[in-house]
């Protein structure tokens, strides 16, 4: 283990109910705010007869905003105690996990290698790959159609392998969006705060974005652990129902939970992933723009916004899928999805809105304010 770092690791216990599960962690390191807020979210167009809260996973940091950051304290702390000194991982060019990581990373001196899968020409210096190149990582990038087990992960690890000849040092790889078990430590900590926080008793149904199905993984294996009543949803905006559960059912073999189906404890709500991953559909820009306005809540576009319109479609179209009126929805970052042009549009297209921008004269009369 490397002494410098070795520092930063603290011993992880695990939830009363989660103490009986194979490949535990030993150690973790601490990374996120806790006990983010719970409030009442006011969402324009929600029916009635629903209430509706807002778990802010998306304070836990600015920089190291939203659910990625769980997974990251036990993954490096996986690599810190085997001596690692780099982490290499991929995503996608808009990645927020690759974003969170690198700069997680540079926090306790581990080195970050980025595997980035373009999804335009350019990979350009806006959203989350700016915070990306000013960790200083090391990015390489993959052409578009690259097929993970195919074709980028042969690359990490010819990486890894280079870095150990070339300069005798260790690397840990990290599977897209840190959705291995490891991770999945992570994600169960949310429900751990959620139920610290006296969550579990005030809600019926609790709803989160779901990608590589890690969080959603997480928190219905511990509302299941933990026996409660609580309903999990998982809104996919990406991949389909036999992937998530295929996700949920090898968790739950590898944690040594037998005797229960991921289709018995997680729900799946699947027809809002809207034109593909990580591509917006007018209206759901649209809605972005509505729910900050009216709420100052920022939603992302690639799994916030798709997730919280889903929630609302469903509330109103088929209101029999939730248990009772009382849901909670969880907001898992991603913020700086916003900041990478896809808004830009917006500002024009709702100026009445967004362009109330005006000019004032040091000693001519002052302009009217709008409505
Ligand atoms: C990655 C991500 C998700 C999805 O989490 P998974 O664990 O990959 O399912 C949801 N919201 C945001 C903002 C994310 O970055």
């Amino acid at each position: 283990m490397c002494l410098t770092m070795s520092k930063y690791l603290v011993n992880y216990t695990p939830p009363s109910w989660a103490q009986h599960l194979k490949n535990l962690p030993k150690y973790k390191v601490e990374l996120a705010m806790e006990n983010t807020p719970i409030h009442e979210w006011n969402l324009p167009g929600m029916p009635d007869d629903f209430s509706l809260h807002i778990k802010r996973l998306d304070m836990t940091g600015s920089s190291l905003s939203g659910n990625k950051v769980g997974k990251i304290e036990f993954l490096l702390a996986d690599a810190i105690s085997k001596g690692c000194k780099h982490v290499i991982t991929c995503g996608g060019v808009p990645s927020n996990h690759c974003r969170a990581l690198a700069l997680a990373c540079r926090q306790v001196g581990l080195i970050p290698h980025l595997f980035l899968t373009m999804t335009s020409e350019e990979v350009g210096c806006r959203g989350n790959v700016l915070l990306d190149r000013l960790s200083g990582a090391d990015i390489y990038l993959m052409p578009p159609d690259s097929d993970d087990e195919r074709d980028v992960h042969p690359k990490m690890e010819a990486l890894a392998e280079r870095i150990l000849l070339e300069k005798g040092e260790k690397s840990c790889l990290v599977p897209k969006g840190g959705s291995n078990l490891i991770g999945f430590f992570g994600s169960m900590a949310i429900y751990d705060e959620l139920s610290k926080q006296g969550a579990l008793d005030r809600f019926d149904d609790v709803m989160v974005a779901s990608g590589s199905t890690g969080s959603a993984s997480g928190i219905c294996v511990a509302n299941y652990l933990a026996g409660s009543p609580l309903r999990v949803h998982g809104v996919l905006v990406r991949h389909d129902p036999e992937f998530a559960h295929d996700h949920v059912n090898s968790t739950l073999r590898q944690l040594g939970v037998e005797h229960v189906r991921s289709e018995d404890i997680f729900s799946i709500i699947d027809s809002y992933q809207g034109e593909g991953y990580s591509i917006s559909k007018q209206d759901e820009l649209d809605f972005i723009l509505d729910v900050s306005s009216t709420t100052g809540v920022l939603l992302d576009p690639t799994y916030t916004a798709k997730a919280a319109w889903g929630v609302l479609q469903e509330m109103k179209k088929n209101p029999g899928r939730f248990k009772g009126r009382r849901v909670l929805f969880i907001h898992t970052g991603g913020m700086f999805g916003l900041f990478d042009g896809r808004m830009d549009d917006m500002l024009v297209r709702h100026g009445e809105l967004t362009n109330k921008v005006r000019k004032c004269s040091k000693d001519g009369p002052l302009p009217n304010p709008g409505q």
